[in-house]
C-alpha cells in the first residue's frame, strides 16, 4: 500500500533492493517492512553518499531509537490495546522502553536521544545538516513540509537499510527483521 507521508514519495521500489521478507499480516507494518529509497544523503564529516528513507512514525504506529555505537535505528511497533496506552508511541521511544530493547547487532544500545551515522566513518551526523538534501529531495517541500532539524521527534530516518525492527508481543519486543 502507497502512503502519502510528508516529504516522501512512493516511487515503485528498484529490483534489485527488493530482499524476501516474512509475509506480515498487521497494516501498520507495510511501510516500513518494505525496502525503501527516499534519497541520496551526504556525510558532512567524509562527503560519502549514502541512500536514506524517512519514517512517519504517527502513520506507522512506531516508535524509535538509533544505536549509540554504529547509528542503526531500531523501529519498534505499536502493540496492541490494552498495552498500547500505556507506551507513548509516534515518537522517539520513552527510555524505559528502550531498556526493554536488546542490544544492536553491534554490541551498542539504541537511545532515545541517539542519532544516526556516517555508514562510511561512523561519525554522527548533524540533524541541521542534513536539513539541505532532506528538503532538496523531499516531494513535500514544495507544499511547504520542512525537516524537523532533530533527530527527535516525528520523523526518524534509515540510512542504507540499516535497520532492526521489533514488534511488541507478550509484553516484550519480539524482532521481525534486521538488515
Ligand atoms: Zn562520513
Ligand atoms: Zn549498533
Amino acid at each position: 500500500m502507497c502512503r502519502a507521508l510528508a516529504g516522501t514519495d512512493c516511487r515503485p521500489t528498484p529490483l534489485r533492493r527488493r530482499v524476501s521478507r516474512p509475509q506480515l499480516k498487521r497494516d501498520p507494518l507495510d511501510g516500513a517492512i518494505m525496502a525503501r529509497r527516499d534519497g541520496q544523503g551526504t556525510c558532512e564529516h567524509c562527503s560519502s553518499a549514502f541512500d536514506y528513507y524517512l519514517v512517519h512514525n504517527g502513520f506507522n504506529g512506531s516508535s524509535y531509537g538509533y544505536c549509540e555505537s554504529c547509528g542503526r535505528t531500531a523501529l519498534l511497533y505499536r502493540p496492541e490495546w490494552p498495552l498500547a496506552i500505556s507506551i507513548p508511541f509516534h515518537y522517539e521511544m520513552a527510555s524505559w522502553v528502550e531498556e526493554q530493547l536488546p542490544p544492536c547487532i553491534c554490541g551498542g544500545r539504541f537511545r532515545p536521544d541517539g542519532a544516526p551515522r556516517c555508514p562510511k566513518c561512523n561519525a554522527t551526523l548533524s540533524a541541521n545538516e542534513a536539513t539541505r538534501w532532506l528538503e532538496e529531495q523531499a516531494v513535500g517541500t514544495s507544499e511547504g513540509w520542512r525537516w524537523q532539524r532533530s533527530w527527535q521527534g516525528l520523523y526518524c530516518i534509515v540510512i542504507d537499510g540499516r535497520v532492526i525492527e521489533y514488534a511488541w508481543e507478550q509484553g516484550s519486543p519480539r524482532r521481525l527483521t534486521s538488515a
